[in-house]
């Protein structure tokens, strides 16, 4: 996909079932979920949340940039059932990324689904030449846990080799993080201009799309509720000539936010 001379490209790494529905939207009646069933069939286990997990290679100008780190190798992630595992490696030599090409990894949040690649099995650094970037608040509060198995992996061992961002930092020529408050302290987003296109990859503002017409669902899951940055942001995107990147959607996950009729809903874009 591109925006403008910038080039997005989102890799699965993998695909599980997540929480039960009711877990992770306590607040919203099963029957509620209907509408979304039927837009979004691929996201639903039954009662569970079924959950993609892509990253994004995004070539700028010379620098390549990777959003995210997957969930990792196999069995990382203890607590969902994994239908698909550990596909990012394969991924980026089907793209001709070798590990040592990589800029930047850039995290917007340290989840433990966003995170899992940064290092291998034997949490030795998977990007030899990348510089680590995440948000200062995003880092301390990760590391407040040190003993959590994901962030023992993953994110101690490259503790003096992140780099960290106050705020809204340009990643690279027309790659600009933003910070969106409240599903992880320090949580980012990451806006894309070019040539006169644009692109918000969301990060996890609104991971499930029907929250997109639904802002005001409290997600469980979240640091503090964000339903005042859900509600900015969908209103910002909405049928503008936008796109709107999530690598918990659909398909590509590259879309569209737009209205149908009472409802605001994600469309993935054509490939191209
Ligand atoms: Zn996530």
């Amino acid at each position: 996909m591109v925006v403008g001379e910038l080039e997005v490209v989102p890799l699965l790494d993998a695909v599980g079932t997540l929480a039960e529905l009711d877990q992770a939207y306590p607040d919203v009646p099963a029957e509620e979920w209907a509408p979304y069933r039927e837009l979004y069939p691929e996201l639903f286990a039954g009662s569970r949340w079924r959950l993609p997990v892509k990253v994004h290679v995004i070539r700028a100008d010379g620098t390549t940039v990777l959003v995210d780190a997957g969930v990792g190798p196999p069995g990382s992630f203890s607590m969902w059932a994994g239908e698909q595992e550990g596909l990012l490696p394969a991924a980026l030599d089907q793209l001709g990324v070798r590990r040592d090409m990589v800029d930047i990894v850039f995290l917007t949040h340290v989840h433990i689904d966003h995170i899992g690649w940064t290092t291998d099995a034997e949490a030795d650094v998977f990007f030899p030449n990348a510089r680590y970037l995440v948000h200062r608040e995003a880092l301390a509060f990760a590391r407040s846990s040190p003993d959590r198995s994901h962030i023992r992996r993953c994110v101690e061992p490259l503790a003096d080799r992140f780099e960290q961002l106050d705020g809204d930092a340009e990643l690279a020529p027309g790659v600009t993080a933003f910070v969106a408050p409240g599903h992880y302290p320090g949580h980012m987003g990451l806006r894309l201009r070019s040539a006169g296109a644009e692109a918000v990859l969301l990060a996890d503002v609104a991971p499930h799309p029907a929250l997109l017409d639904r802002p005001e669902w409290v997600y469980a899951f979240d640091d503090t509720p964000q339903t005042t940055t859900r509600a900015e942001l969908v209103a910002d995107l909405a049928d503008r000539d936008v796109l709107a990147i999530c690598g918990h959607y659909p398909g590509t996950g590259v879309g569209r936010v737009v209205s149908r009729g009472a409802r605001v809903v994600w469309e993935e874009a054509p490939s191209g």
